[in-house]
């Protein structure tokens, strides 16, 4: 890998997207840390531009049309393209008792359909390359797909022959309805960090559509592989520093999924680099 390989970490100022950033440029690439707020992102960058890392810095709030907007062009003026997506930026207001609709309406704009904007924004600037271009969503166990109990909805979400863009949204506004309405814990969702597991389901099987769609679709050289991975319980301020791992320990196998040497891996699902079911 060298400064001419590109990468680009969403949610990057702090956490395991700070780490993934940190690896990445320690493998001599050259990585654009973004985050949502500028002074948070420019301190973060400046500490690794400081032990001569190839460190960028652009903000980038991935709630934000424009901002998402004016950072491809941004990327696109200053370096043609990129060669890595890391879908790092996440919320989670499921620990202690902060649940409301509000919360649940964020988790799942921020987690899976920010993921999919940003993932779709950038997709045209993925230089093709004989290696393939890399995804990589950072993603949980919690949203595994034998979490939620309508056999039917799981069995369709498990083939990628239903398994649609359709599908999985509107798995999300039924989730997001029953929450509003009040009737959620009966609608057969995860019942401990519902919202937060929902919306890492939606992200799950988008990484799988998404990587048959670059299968089927995308000539040789064009390739991008798309994978996601569950980073372990990781001290960092999503979980108020309860984790069992380092931030550095969590990042490793969204680092090791980047950097994958020239090998299709796509669509699947990862934990400890090991692939884990879906
Ligand atoms: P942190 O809370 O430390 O970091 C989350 C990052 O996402 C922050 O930089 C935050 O920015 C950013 N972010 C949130 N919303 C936005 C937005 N709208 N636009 C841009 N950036 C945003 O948590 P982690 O490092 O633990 O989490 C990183 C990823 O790992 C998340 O996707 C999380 O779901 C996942 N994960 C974490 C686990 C853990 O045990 N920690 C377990 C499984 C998955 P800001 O500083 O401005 O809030």
């Amino acid at each position: 890998w060298s400064v001419e390989t590109v990468a680009v970490v969403t949610g990057a100022n702090r956490g395991i997207g700070f780490e993934i950033v940190r690896q990445l440029a320690g493998h001599g690439v050259t990585v654009i840390l973004t985050s949502r707020e500028a002074s948070a992102g420019i301190e973060a960058s400046s500490v690794l531009q400081e032990l001569g890392l190839s460190v960028a810095f652009h903000q980038l709030d991935v709630l934000d049309d424009s901002s998402i907007k004016e950072f491809c062009e941004w990327v696109k003026e200053q370096y043609g393209g990129i060669d890595i997506l890391v879908n790092n930026a996440g919320v989670n207001f499921n620990l202690g008792s902060e649940n409301s609709v509000e919360f649940a309406r964020m988790v799942v704009d921020t987690n899976y359909y920010a993921i999919k904007k940003v993932t779709k924004a950038m997709i045209p600037l993925i230089r093709p390359s004989q290696a393939g271009g890399r995804i990589v969503n950072v993603s949980s166990r919690l949203g595994r797909v034998n979490r939620i109990e309508n056999e039917e909805l799981r069995a369709k979400l498990n083939d990628l022959e239903t398994l649609s863009e359709e599908l999985i949204d509107g798995m999300m506004s039924k989730f997001l309805e029953q929450v509003e309405d009040g009737s959620w814990e009966s609608g057969g969702w995860p019942l401990t960090n519902t919202d937060y597991s929902v919306s890492k389901l939606g992200v799950n099987c988008y990484t799988r559509l998404l990587a048959k769609e670059m299968a089927d679709n995308r000539g040789e050289g064009e390739k991008i592989f798309v994978n996601c991975y569950c980073p372990g319980w990781v001290k960092t301020a999503m979980t108020g520093w309860a984790g069992t791992i380092s931030a550095e320990d969590g990042a490793d196998t969204g680092v090791w999924l980047a950097l994958l040497p020239d090998q299709a891996i796509t669509g699947k699902f990862f934990a400890e680099r090991r692939e884990i079911g879906f």
